[in-house]
């Protein structure tokens, strides 16, 4: 038996923190804008479709969660590459999800 070790050199971009084989890659993800938040931590929202469900429902379904945090994620094939907002939301009813701005929106409280 012979022990082999391989060694990978990565870029990570320093704003997203996603890894690329090349430099000029990660060098480009690091001069994408970031998209603007549009919830904060702690804000109460809900789902806008059954996005994320197995089977899809006779009716869809809708829970409320609570922003626990959030990721960066690049996007570099849209028409305007950006850095995308991943929202993660604790569901109590569904469990924890990453759902993108348009997936969810904001619960008015009374
Ligand atoms: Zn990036």
């Amino acid at each position: 038996m012979k022990r082999i070790v391989l060694e990978e050199v990565m870029y990570e971009c320093g704003v997203c923190k996603t890894r690329f084989p090349s430099k000029t890659s990660a060098q480009r993800c690091e001069k994408l804008p970031i998209e603007k938040k549009e919830f904060k931590i702690g804000n109460s929202v809900t789902n806008v479709s059954a996005f994320g469900l197995a089977s899809e429902p006779r009716k869809p379904l809708y829970f409320t969660g609570k922003v626990i945090g959030f990721i960066l994620r690049p996007d570099h094939i849209v028409e305007t590459p950006r850095h995308r907002v991943l929202y993660t939301i604790s569901f109590p009813r569904w469990g924890v999800r990453d759902m993108y701005a348009h997936h969810i929106r904001l619960v008015n409280r009374q």
